[in-house]
C-alpha cells in the first residue's frame, strides 16, 4: 500500500511544476477571497447554509421521501442505490432498457466515486465525458486531480501534446482557445449521437422534486436536451428543503469554487420532456454510516466547491493524485477513511492542521478538527505505520519519565554537537532532507528556566 507521502514525492520530483501548481491554485483562492469579500453578508450566508444543512441531515429520511414523492409526481423515475455497485447496475439497466450504446456525461464526482465509466465501458457502452477538464483526463486515462478543475495538474503544453496524439490537432498547438475549439468540434458529434445523457446533481429540492445542475460550459444542458433519456445521479446528502434555500447555496458555491458571482449555467430540471425519460438515482455508498458518526456527519454538508483544496498548502504542493481517492484534498481526507480506513489511513496526516480549509469552507465544516479526530481513531485502530507507532510509543514513555527525558536531552545535545554532519544528515534522515537543524543549545529550556525564573537568583 502506497501512502500519501510516497505519492507526493513523485509529484514533487518536478519542482517547477509543483511551484506552478501551487501558484495556480493560490490564484483561484485569491479570486475566491475577492469575490467573497464583495458581499457584506458572506458570513451570514455561511451560517445560514450550515444551519440549513444541519436541518437536512437531522431529517434526511423525511426530506428524501418528500423529494421522492414529488419527483415521481413530476414524472421522474426514482431509483435507490445502497452502494457504488448497485448504482452502476441501475444505470446500466436503464441504458440497456432503451438499447442505448452511447452516453454523454457531464461532470459528476459521484459517478467518479462509483467508477461508472469503467463499469459501462466493460459492458460495451461508450461513455464520453463532455466537461473539457474531464474530457482531457479521460483522454489521458487519468483520474481527476481536483473536483472543480479535474485537469489542473496538466499544463497547456501537455494538453496540446495529448490532443495532437488523440484528436489529431497540429503538433505544437498549445493555444488554450484553439485546443478548446478542437475539443468542442469533436464533442459536437458525440452530443448528436448520444442515446443517454448522464449528469450529476448539485442540489435537489425536496419541496418540488426538482434538481439543479451547475456547469460553466453548458455541456450538461446540451447533453440532456439532445438525448431522449436523462439519468441524474446524486448522493443522498445533496438535498435542500425548499426552493428559497437555493439562492444561499448558489451564491456560496460559485464564489467559493472559482470566484465567479454565479456559475454560468444553473439549470433546473423538474420533469421529462414529452416522449423522453428522466431518471434520478439516489446513492448512499457510505453516507448513512457517516451520518451515524457524530464527529464526522458535518462533512456531509459539503457542496463540492473545492475551496479547501485551493487553500491547502499540502494539496497545492502534493497534487490531487497523491491522495489516491476520488475526492482529494482536506475534504477527501475526512471522507475517505469512512470508506476504507486502512487504505486511506495516511490521508488525515497529510495536513498541517492550520485550519485554512475550515476558514474558507462555505458550509462551515470543521475540516481540520475532523482530520485530527480521524488521526486519533486511526492510531487507536492500529493503522499507523510500525515506525510511527513505535516511535510515538517510545516518545510517550520517555516523556512520562522526566528524569530520563532530561538525561536523554543532555546526551542528545552532546552527541549532536560532536557527530559529523554527513552522519546527522545521512540518507536515513528524511526530516533533514529539506530542513536544517539549529545548532544544539548548551542547555535545555528547563535548565534555563530553573536558572532564570527568579531573575537569575536560585
Ligand atoms: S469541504 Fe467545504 S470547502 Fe471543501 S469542497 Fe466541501 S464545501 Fe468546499
Amino acid at each position: 500500500m502506497i501512502d500519501h507521502a510516497t505519492r507526493a514525492k513523485r509529484f514533487n520530483a518536478d519542482e517547477k511544476k509543483v511551484n506552478w501548481h501551487d501558484e495556480t491554485l493560490w490564484f483561484v483562492r485569491h479570486k475566491r477571497d475577492l469575490s467573497s469579500k464583495g458581499i457584506p453578508e458572506w458570513e451570514q450566508l455561511r451560517e445560514l447554509a450550515a444551519a440549513i444543512k444541519a436541518n437536512v441531515l437531522s431529517h434526511l429520511d423525511e426530506y428524501l421521501l418528500e423529494f421522492e414523492k414529488n419527483a415521481i409526481a413530476n414524472g421522474i423515475q426514482v431509483h435507490w442505490a445502497k452502494n457504488a455497485e448497485e448504482h452502476n447496475q441501475i444505470v446500466h439497466q436503464i441504458i440497456q432498457k432503451v438499447k442505448g450504446k452511447k452516453v454523454v456525461k457531464s461532470k459528476s464526482m459521484l459517478t467518479e466515486e462509483c467508477h461508472l465509466n469503467e463499469y459501462l465501458e466493460e459492458r460495451q457502452i461508450e461513455v464520453i465525458d463532455t466537461d473539457l477538464g474531464e474530457r482531457i483526463i479521460q483522454l489521458s486515462k487519468e483520474a481527476p486531480s481536483h473536483i472543480v478543475m479535474p485537469a489542473i495538474h496538466m499544463k497547456k503544453e501537455e494538453v496540446g501534446d495529448l490532443f495532437h496524439e488523440k484528436l489529431g490537432t497540429p503538433a505544437g498547438l498549445y493555444d488554450p482557445q484553439l485546443l478548446t475549439a478542437a475539443a468542442r468540434e469533436q464533442l459536437r458529434f458525440r452530443f448528436l449521437q448520444a442515446d443517454v445523457a448522464l449528469t450529476g446533481v448539485n442540489f435537489a429540492i425536496a419541496e418540488t422534486g426538482g434538481f439543479v445542475v451547475c456547469t460553466n460550459e453548458g455541456n450538461a444542458d446540451m447533453g440532456v436536451h439532445l438525448a431522449p433519456v436523462h439519468i441524474a445521479c446524486m448522493g443522498i446528502e445533496k438535498l435542500i428543503p425548499k426552493v428559497e434555500h437555493l439562492g444561499v447555496f448558489l451564491r456560496l458555491l460559485a464564489r467559493s469554487a472559482t470566484g465567479q458571482p454565479i456559475t454560468a449555467y444553473s439549470s433546473h430540471f423538474r420533469t421529462p420532456r414529452p416522449g423522453c425519460e428522466m431518471h434520478i438515482v439516489l446513492v448512499d455508498n457510505g453516507r448513512t454510516e457517516l451520518l451515524g458518526r457524530p464527529d464526522f456527519r458535518k462533512s456531509l454538508n459539503c457542496i463540492r466547491c473545492g475551496a479547501c483544496m485551493n487553500t491547502c498548502p499540502i494539496y497545492r504542493r502534493s497534487g490531487g493524485h497523491s491522495y489516491d481517492y476520488t475526492i482529494p484534498g482536506p475534504i477527501g481526507s475526512i471522507l475517505s477513511p469512512n470508506i476504507d480506513m486502512r487504505k486511506h489511513s495516511s490521508l488525515p496526516f497529510a495536513s498541517t492542521l492550520c485550519g485554512s480549509c475550515s476558514d474558507v469552507c462555505p458550509v462551515k465544516i470543521d475540516i481540520h478538527t475532523q482530520l485530527y479526530k480521524w488521526r486519533q481513531i486511526i492510531a487507536k485502530e492500529g493503522h499507523l505505520p510500525a515506525s510511527k507507532r513505535w516511535s510515538m510509543r517510545m516518545a510517550g514513555w520517555l516523556m512520562a519519565h522526566p528524569t530520563l527525558f532530561r538525561l536523554s536531552g543532555k546526551v542528545g545535545r552532546r552527541i549532536l554537537s560532536i557527530l559529523p554532519r554527513q552522519l546527522v544528515y545521512g540518507r536515513w534522515n528524511e526530516w533533514g532532507k529539506a530542513r536544517e537543524m539549529p545548532p544544539p543549545p548548551a542547555q535545555s529550556f528547563h535548565d534555563w528556566y530553573l536558572n532564570n525564573r527568579n531573575n537569575g537568583k536560585k
